[in-house]
């Protein structure tokens, strides 16, 4: 199996539909990771529904959870493999709030919000406390914590000498921008929450969110390979992020928008 990531969900706090989003896409954050022969998850938002068939045809998938916000769990909700009873989800999520992963999720997935809870579901669901470095397989996971309300883990996956940062709902402050620099350092891709243009930034600066440039900025200091903005604001059309590309390249080569369904080999 090839080492590759598919973005599965580009859209940060909440899902938007229409004609002015088919490019970019409008479910919000999910990222299939092929690594070392894993197959790792990372966040479920309703990206999810899209696992292509290969994932869906897998005995087991192992989901990380950056944090627990609701666009980034609310695709457990209708996520097709949930709902094969011989597939098994390890879900592996930071304490958080006081709760654990499964307490967090069943806020959300249990009555009268939802019909019925994660436990209902086909598939052999098993929660696991992430821990701030363990394996999944041949995969190692690295994780720090970021900058945003409530909290978030920043995520590195490595293997077979490839490796992917996963950095969403996280404010680069001048403070933590070394720091989370360097836990990037000279990664294969680096995926970064690039939600704001400046103009938005200078109201929403305690949204717990970056700007492209912010983003851009961090791939060019930790020599990533590559680089993708997630997270893309709900107000933000194709036009508007096909407009701003251009000024993306000026500060890392290879640094561009991440579309919905888009295949980034390692
Ligand atoms: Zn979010
Ligand atoms: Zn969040």
């Amino acid at each position: 199996m090839e080492n590759s990531v598919t973005v599965l969900g580009t859209r940060g706090s909440v899902p938007v539909s229409g004609a002015s989003f088919s490019r970019f896409g409008g479910a919000t954050t999910c990222v299939l990771v092929r690594m070392a022969g894993q197959f790792i998850i990372l966040d479920a938002g309703t990206g999810i529904l899209a696992l292509p068939k290969e994932a869906l045809s897998q005995p087991s998938l192992s989901l990380i959870l950056s944090h627990p916000h609701a666009d980034h769990i609310i695709g457990l909700a209708m996520c097709p493999y949930l709902f094969k009873a011989d597939a098994r989800m390890d879900i592996y999520g930071a304490r958080r709030g006081g709760l654990n992963a499964r307490e967090q999720i069943s806020r959300i997935f249990s009555p009268p919000v939802w019909p019925v809870d994660m436990d209902a579901l086909p598939a052999d669901v098993r929660f696991f406390d992430m821990e701030r470095s363990f394996k999944i397989g041949g995969v190692r996971v690295d994780t720090m914590e970021g900058e945003h309300p409530g909290g978030v883990s920043l995520i590195r996956l490595c293997g077979e000498d490839k490796s992917v940062v996963f950095i969403t709902d996280c404010t680069l402050t001048d403070a933590r921008f070394p720091e989370i620099s360097e836990f990037s350092r000279d990664c294969d891709l680096l995926l970064c929450d690039g939600q704001y243009s400046e103009e938005q930034w200078r109201q929403r600066r305690t949204f717990g969110h970056s700007t492209w440039t912010a983003a851009a900025k961090l791939a060019r200091s930790a020599g990533a390979s590559k680089a993708r903005m997630i997270h893309h604001d709900p107000e933000r059309t194709d036009d508007e992020l096909l407009k701003e590309a251009g000024g993306l390249l000026n500060i890392h080569p290879d640094c561009s928008f991440a579309f919905e369904g888009e295949v980034i080999p390692l």
